[in-house]
Parts: structure tokens; sequence; C-alpha cells
């Protein structure tokens, strides 16, 4: 059997349907999964296996059998702490088959077959009866069911049927509760992810400034969450304007009501300023006394918290529908919405709040059309004012009174720069932004009737593109630029005129163990996991890079950067392939745990655009990343250790090939 997975072709910036392996999606999964994340866990593992241990304790103090629902057991882990512990039985529930299969083996392996009976279902279609899949209602719940919102994997309408069908009443749960907190603060660097910001530019003919419509500036946004890691947030990027505050919590011992509903806080500002953003993590309790306490809590609520590392749980950030200047010691309503799966918050100011109550606000939704076609760093990234700045100094360098020129990137604001710098005549060719227009506005369909039967003197692009996941999809550009060749005068300017892709070999402080094996996780033997995603990873992946935005994942840099391959945007896309091989030194002491790559791009002769490293910060090696962009990331798929460089230059051998017929990149390194 064959499917059909929906994908990006860079050649053509459009959607298209490849046809994939049926197990693809399962590989797929299985490989970009946050099991080997959740495995390296230690802090969340070993309070688990504590909670797990007290209330299998306590049933068994009470005279009782122990018998576990675990919900969501992935690789089994929390059933075999519970079985470890002296369960009586568990009911391992998982609803993703390949995992339920690995679970089956993991247990057999552990020799908890006799105690654990792992059944894939999705707990909502599991029976409970003499001939049903569990024998009798549990008295112990265990699941691990959280994502960094909490409830955004569908944790409370789970609970709500387990509850109801499944475990006993006045059962114990591990985790016993959630606690969700919040922190009012304002935060340019982080506003600027949602709205945008007035747009500066010096022309010849004084400061002009472009404003966004009032529709956009009202605008709530989009309602998905905004989960980063807020441990790299540095303390001078946003100004605190009140406590920690606890905005609700969850009881999961008891029955869980899944319904919309609403908490409301009252709130004194600790310091004047303009309330723009919710800062928001939880914390578990795995016992009901709160003794054993996992938290999501960042570096300045909890100095503690930092160290132990975890992608698969970090902090939300949720955006204001607008922004609202608070005074210090203000009396203020903090609401927090939330239907089953999200959660979104509202400020009120305390005499409105008497006035107005209850307004039922609904989840954001984008009114303005700019959040769908922008993400949050892109926002970020177009009111970056330095980088905004490099394009207008290249535009006014190529700009003339009589240029004729054509911007190709999705959502750019380079056309409106350039009217204010005096363009006169301005084509845009719209790729995805405006889907209807794309018939008549693609490049490749491009006619000279589009064009007014003017040819184009000036092709610009920043390059952007919505469809981009790796960093040289942005090459797309040089397609459409090679597509629209019969429009361009002969001396065409094309900014910018070329790009680069650069690399760097990294030390990860942390990102490593997204992709590194587990083997042992509590005591349990978890390798069959490890084996499953290393052969995921082989189905596809292997030769394959994976985005991440840097700056959230600090790594310092073992080699010096190299420029590995340029493109010409100035000629059209050559038949061939471009390739490259070499090696790069190794000059400081560390794990090469993979290679970075990004682009630059070239706007002009002298001026330059990075995607990627902004510079290496001490002589420890550290990188700075552009904060809007994602780099490529490719996992060495086994570490070396190098020395000082002067005992054992080492080197690593690289082979890099951008193949033009599908506009992707291969590489190959050798350690
Ligand atoms: N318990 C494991 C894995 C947690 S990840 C551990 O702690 O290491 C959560 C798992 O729950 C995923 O494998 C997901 O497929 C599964 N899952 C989520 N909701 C479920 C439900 N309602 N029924 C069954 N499985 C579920």
């Amino acid at each position: 059997m064959k499917t059909f997975c929906g994908r990006a072709n860079p050649t053509t910036g459009a959607m298209e349907w490849v046809e994939e392996d049926e197990n693809y999606d399962y590989h797929q999964e299985i490989a970009r999964s946050r099991y080997a994340d959740m495995l390296h866990d230690k802090d969340r593992n070993t309070k688990y296996y504590q909670g797990i241990r007290a209330a299998v304790s306590r049933v068994k103090g009470r005279g009782e059998k122990a018998i576990v629902l675990d919900i969501g057991t992935g690789t089994g882990l929390l059933s075999m702490m519970a079985a470890a512990a002296g369960a009586d039985f568990c009911y391992a529930i998982e609803v993703f088959k390949p995992m339920a299969n690995a679970a089956v083996k993991i247990v057999e392996k552990n020799g908890f077959c006799d105690k654990i009976k792992v059944i894939n279902k999705h707990s909502t279609e599991v029976t409970v009866g003499p001939d049903g899949d569990m024998q009798c209602r549990a008295n112990i719940l265990v699941t691990e069911l959280f994502d960094t919102e909490l409830i955004g994997e569908g944790a409370l309408p789970t609970y709500e049927h387990a509850h109801k069908y499944l475990v006993q009443e006045g059962c114990e749960a591990v985790p016993h509760r959630a606690t969700v907190y919040v922190q009012l603060v304002e935060s340019k660097r982080m506003w600027s992810w949602n709205k945008l910001f007035p747009v500066h530019v010096e022309a010849e003919d004084g400061e002009k400034m472009i404003v966004s419509p009032s529709e956009m500036e009202k605008c709530p946004g989009v309602p998905s969450v905004c989960d980063i890691q807020l441990n790299q947030m540095p303390s001078s990027d946003f100004t605190i304007l009140s406590d920690v505050v606890t905005m609700f919590s969850v009881d999961f011992s008891k029955p869980v009501r899944s319904a919309s509903t609403c908490y409301r806080v009252q709130l004194e500002p600790v310091k004047s300023g303009k309330a723009q953003i919710v800062l928001s993590w939880w914390d578990i309790d795995m016992d009901p006394s709160g003794t054993i306490n996992c938290t999501m809590a960042p570096y300045w609520v909890k100095s503690t918290s930092a160290l132990q590392w975890r992608d698969h749980w970090m902090q939300c950030v949720y955006f204001l529908p607008n922004e609202e200047p608070v005074l210090q010691g203000e009396q203020l309503y903090l609401t927090a919405w939330r239907d089953e799966y999200s959660v979104w918050y509202q400020l009120q100011k305390a005499r409105e709040e008497e006035n107005k109550a209850d307004v039922r606000v609904e989840s954001p939704v984008c009114r303005c059309q700019a959040h769908l076609l922008w993400n949050r760093p892109r926002f970020g990234q177009l009111n970056d004012q330095n980088r905004t700045c490099q394009y207008v100094k290249s535009l006014m360098k190529v700009l003339k009174a009589d240029s004729v020129c054509l911007c190709v990137s999705d959502g750019s604001l380079l056309p409106v720069l350039a009217h204010h710098l005096g363009a006169k005549q301005f084509f845009k060719a719209n790729n995805l932004e405006d889907k209807i227009k794309i018939i008549e506005a693609r490049p490749e369909l491009l006619t000279s009737s589009h064009l007014e039967d003017k040819k184009i003197s000036v092709l610009v692009g920043e390059p952007f593109f919505t469809t981009s996941l790796l960093p040289w999809h942005n090459l797309y550009f040089w397609y459409a630029r090679t597509a629209v060749t019969h429009h361009l005068t002969s001396n065409v300017t094309v900014l910018p005129q070329s790009a680069s892709l650069h690399m760097m070999i990294v030390e990860f402080q942390d990102l490593w163990r997204i992709r590194s094996p587990c083997g042992t996780c509590e005591g349990f033997d978890v390798q069959t996991m490890d084996d499953m995603i290393q052969n995921s990873l082989n189905f596809r992946e292997s030769k394959e890079a994976e985005p991440h935005p840097l700056w959230e994942y600090p790594c310092k840099s073992l080699s010096d950067p190299q420029e590995v391959l340029t493109f010409d945007f100035r000629e059209t896309v050559p038949p061939h392939g471009l390739s490259t091989e070499g090696s790069v030194n190794l000059l400081r002491k560390g794990r090469s745990h993979g290679a970075v790559l990004w682009m630059d791009y070239h706007l002009t002769a002298d001026i330059s655009v990075s995607t990627g490293l902004t510079q290496i910060s001490n002589e420890k090696g550290n990188c700075e990343w552009n904060p809007h962009c994602k780099q490529a990331v490719y996992f060495f798929s086994s570490v070396i250790e190098s020395q000082t460089p002067s005992e054992f230059p080492t080197a690593v051998k690289y082979a890099i090939n951008f193949d033009t017929k599908t506009g992707e990149i291969a590489m190959d390194f050798k350690l």
C-alpha cells in the first residue's frame, strides 16, 4: 500500500502530493518523536518513580490489591516502575501501534509479562469487565499525557473518561495534581512575534514610516500555543510586571471536567509598564502532600530548574489581545479561558471588571490575515530593524527612477520599502500568500501582459517562502529567477545577487539528547526503543538535516564556520548539481555532535544578511544565532571526543551535494 504525503517542492515553492511507503508516517513520527527526550529526562523519571512507589505503598498499606491503569504507556516505563514497586497488575494503554508493539517487547525483555498487559487502544475505547480489556477498574491511575501547555495533548478528556469508566472512586493518581502558573511581563522582543511594529525607512528625501493597518494592530492573532525554551531568554529581554501567580490546578485523583471554563485571579503589578505577555508554565505534584514536585519554572523563578533540560516540556508565551499600560499597585484581573485543549488570557482593570460581568472571550482568531501569512518568527524577522536597514541600503543602491522591479518572496515588505524609496514600477509575483492569484502570478506562468509588456530591470527577494523548512529551501528564489529569465532585461540587477551555504561543527549543550540512545532508564532496559528510533532514522532521514531554532539550543563551535557552496542568482540554475568535498579542522576540545548549516544572502557586493551564526561570543566558542530563523542540524551517528588541538589535530571530512533537480541538499560526514 502507498500513502500520499503533502510536501513543499523547493524547486517550485508549491505543495505537492508525494507517494510514500505506507510506513513513512510511522517512521517520521518515531524518528522525530520526543520519546528519547523523555527517557533522558532524569528529573521526570525519578519523580514519577518516587510517586508511583508511594502510591503503590499507600494502596498496599490499606490492604488492597494495587491495580494500575497507565494511560499512554509509550515504552511501558511507568507500568514497569509500578510492577517493580509491587503493583499486583498493570493495564498499559497505548494508542500508537508501533509504540504498543515496542512496549510489548520491552515489558517482555524486562521480565514483567505476567504483571503488565499492553493494550493497543485509545483509552476511551478500553472496556472493563470479565470479557473486557480490563478485568476490573484500577485503583491507581498513572499518566504522562502533558504537553508544554499541559492540556494540549488531550489530558483533560482522557482523565474525564477514565474517572467515569476505568478507575475506582477515590483512586490514587500519579501525578496527583498539576498547577499552572503565570507571570505578567512587558517584552518588546516577545511582543514583536505577534504585532508588526512601525518600520522606519531612511530614504534620500528623509525618514518615512510604514505603519500596519489598525485592523492588524487590534488583531488577537492565532490560537496555537507559543512554546519556547524560556531559559534561553535573557532577563534583559523582558520586564517582570507581576509576581508569579497560581492560575489554576487540576486534581487528577478526582473526577475531571474537560468542558470549557475560565479561572480568574487578582493581580497587583509590582512595576508600572506595558502589559503585553503572559508567561506560563506548570508543575506536577507526584503525591498528595506535594513533596515530590516536578516543575517547569524558568531560571529566575527557580534557579535550579534550568539544570534539568527537556524539550518535551517547555514554557508558554501568551500574547494579550492588546497591550495595556498598567500601574504599580493597581488592581487587575487576569482571566485564563480554556477549552478542552488550549488556554488563552485576558487582562482587565478592576473598574471595568465590575461593569462587565463574565463576557465570554473566544479563543484568539486572526481577523487581519497577517497572522495566517506570517508565523511568529517571521513577525520577529520583519520587525528586525537592523535587517530592514540592510535591505533599504541595498535597495537604494540598485533602484533607479526608471527601474521596473519584480519581487519574489512570500508576505514581503520589500515592495513597500521600495515604494517608499521612490520605485515607480513594482510588480509582485505572489507565490502562496494569496492562493487565488497563484495560477496567474506564479513566476513560471508570468506573462508579458502581467508586466504590461515591460522588461524587469531589478528582480528582488528576501528571499523568504512560507513553505521552506530547511535554510536552502529559500533557494526557490533561484528557480523563480530562472523561470522569469525571458522577462528580464539583459543587464538586470538581481537582489540578492548570490547566496552562500555555511557549515560548522558543534557541540550541543543539550540538544544532542533528542537523538541519542538511552540504553537503560531507571534500571529498565529500553534498548528496543533506541533500536526502533534508529531503524526509523535509517528509513529515510539518516542523510538529512533537520531544522532547529538554535537560539533556543546553546552550542559551542568546534570548528571555524566554513563557506561550502555558493549560488549565483545572476545566472540561472545550472542543469548539473553543485557539490563540494573537503575537510574542516576541529579547533576546540569537545564532543562533535553534529554540523550546523545555514544560508547567507549577499544582497549586493558589500551588503549581506545571515540567517545563521551571528557571532562566536567568547574563547569557549559559544555561538549566537539569528533569533528569527531555524538552522539546519545534521546529527552525526557517532560522537567523537577531540582532545586539545595541539596534541590531536582532528578533522571532519564532508561531502555536500545540492541536487538542482530536487532543490535538496544531501550530505555526508566522516569523523
Ligand atoms: N508513559 C510514557 C510515554 C508518555 S508519551 C513515559 O512516560 O515515558 C504519551 C503517550 O501516550 C504517547 O505514546 C501517546 O501515543 C499516548 N496517548 C496519549 N493519549 C492517549 C490515550 N487517550 N489513550 C492511549 N494512549 C494515549
